[in-house]
């Protein structure tokens, strides 16, 4: 499979070259993406570029497949098998893509243009610049919201970017290495090897697969600490997991609960120290708990720029959730700014599969603006010639016109619909749980058959053969060899 693969790929990428492609066109419109996250590789991954001229900026030159980033962190994946760069999606574009690398500062809604900064540790002459859009794609997703949490910005780790899963597993091995060290007394041990997660949201309870790496391997290593690691994964409201089903949630639990997760719920972080964190339990008394490493899973809020954004709208755009916008994902308010993804704030959850579905809906809308943008050029060219044209050809001129105005009536472009594939999470203990919709409402299930259906879910949402190959190849090198 994997040679066939190898040859495939091969194949494909040899196909196209980026000195094929069309260059920028002055007289197309400009899209500029910003951000290079699921809603944005969605759309790129389908938007035909013949007609436009598009640009992203991210600060990030590659997408990150979020849902695998907690294998990356307890080591059973690379880094490099989640990632795609955003140069290898585009150089199979008609028209060349421009990707910059850069932290976008400003949207100006009023002129429409994006003002954005090289933000890499080397920088050039120039590393501050302004472009104009006609389109602006707004998919610049949210950051970890702490809640001024004391010492979570400064101590937790985070597990949002790929810099976040390499510290955690940085930190994590630093921990064991340290409780291995000759003459450790038994209580900093015990500090030394208790992990804290705290949030018991997706992110919170498939970071518990740090279980899975105690198993698996720790075992073998360092037999004499492996019995002495802990797990506590604290939670503010009554249950892990809240938008799954109960039956669900208590198989989780129960799951946690024979993989010795301490499940701690109604129960608040109030404060990360350095060999600490400080919880509020259920009875609202206070406890110090020592601990090795905090991992906070505590939930997104929105970035500054979208909050300045909204600023330029404050009648409109007033929801702390994120940007508003319309049943065609236009920004509300702005003319030419459609957002996607985890800066707005919809009916929907803020998951990954809402945003590549808001992505493909884009790509699908762009396609039908520039069919409409091409009908309406031809009908002006058409509209010039008749008044000099005569006889026949006058009336073969009328009949395409005629044509041209009825097909642009019938370019409609329809409103967003979200459709619901079900929610997936991975437990540990090579055991994942599904909700999935059907007709006749949710099915539920749980456990090893649930985990090889995650698996192949996974492996199929995965947005490249490349990336299929490498955590394929990644999951049978760990099997086998061990992390
Ligand atoms: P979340 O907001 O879903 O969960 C964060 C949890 O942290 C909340 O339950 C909150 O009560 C808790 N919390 C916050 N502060 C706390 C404190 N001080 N002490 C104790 N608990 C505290 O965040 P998430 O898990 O990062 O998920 C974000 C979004 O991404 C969600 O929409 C989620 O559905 C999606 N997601 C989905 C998957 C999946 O489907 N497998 C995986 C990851 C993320």
């Amino acid at each position: 499979v994997l040679g066939s693969a190898g040859v495939f790929y091969y194949i494909t990428q040899k196909e196209r070259h980026p000195g094929q492609q069309l260059p920028h066109d002055p007289e197309k419109k400009t899209i500029v993406i910003l951000g290079s996250g699921w809603g944005a590789t969605s759309l790129l991954k389908t938007l035909d570029t013949t007609d436009y001229n598009v640009v992203v900026i991210s600060p990030k030159n590659y997408f990150l497949f979020t849902p695998l980033l907690p294998s990356v962190a307890v080591g059973t994946l690379s880094p490099k098998s989640i990632l795609q760069p955003t140069r290898y999606l585009t150089r199979h574009k008609k028209r060349a893509v421009t990707v910059i690398e850069a932290e976008a500062k400003e949207v100006d809604p009023i002129n429409k243009t994006v003002t954005f900064e090289d933000d890499s540790e080397i920088k050039g002459a120039v590393s501050h610049t302004t472009i104009p859009y006609d389109y602006c794609v707004y998919a610049v997703g949210a950051e970890v919201q702490t809640f001024g949490i004391p010492g979570v910005q400064e101590k937790a780790c985070f597990m949002k970017e790929l810099t976040d899963a390499e510290s955690m597993q940085r930190r994590f091995k630093d921990c064991i290495e340290t409780a291995a060290f000759p003459g450790q007394n038994p209580s900093e041990i015990d500090r030394l090897l208790h992990i804290v997660v705290v949030g018991g949201g997706p992110t919170g309870v498939e970071v518990s697969e740090i279980h899975d790496f105690l198993e698996d391997d720790l075992k073998s290593w360092y037999p004499e600490l492996a019995g002495r690691v802990r797990i506590s994964l604290v939670e503010a409201l009554p249950s892990v997991l809240p938008m799954f089903s109960k039956q669900l949630i208590d198989y989780t639990e129960s799951t946690f609960k024979e993989s010795k997760i301490d499940v701690l719920t109604k129960t608040m972080v109030k404060e990360v120290k350095d060999g600490s964190v400080i919880l509020q339990m259920p009875d609202k008394s206070i406890t110090e708990v020592p601990c090795g490493m905090v991992v906070w899973a505590g939930g997104n809020k929105g970035r500054k720029i979208t909050q300045d954004l909204m600023a330029n709208f404050p009648e409109v755009q007033n929801n702390k959730r994120g940007l508003t916008v319309d049943d065609h994902l236009r920004m509300a308010g702005a003319d030419g700014i459609f957002a996607i993804g985890d800066c707005t704030s919809t009916s929907y959850a803020p998951t990954a599969q809402v945003a590549s579905q808001q992505g493909a809906y884009l790509a699908r809308v762009f396609a039908q603006l520039a069919k409409k943008g091409n009908l309406e050029k031809r009908l002006i060219s058409l509209s010039q010639t008749i008044s000099t044209a005569s006889g026949e050809e006058k009336a073969q001129i009328a009949n395409d016109i005629e044509s041209a105005k009825s097909q642009i009536s019938k370019v409609k472009i329809r409103p967003f619909h979200y459709s619901h594939q079900g929610s997936l999470a991975y437990i540990g203990s090579d055991k994942a749980i599904a909700d999935l919709p059907f007709a006749n409402g949710n099915i539920a299930s749980g456990g090893v058959a649930t985990y090889l259906f995650w698996r192949s879910a996974y492996l199929s949402t995965l947005f490249s053969l490349r990336n299929r190959v490498l955590v394929a190849n990644d999951w049978i090198i760990t099997k086998i060899f061990g992390r």
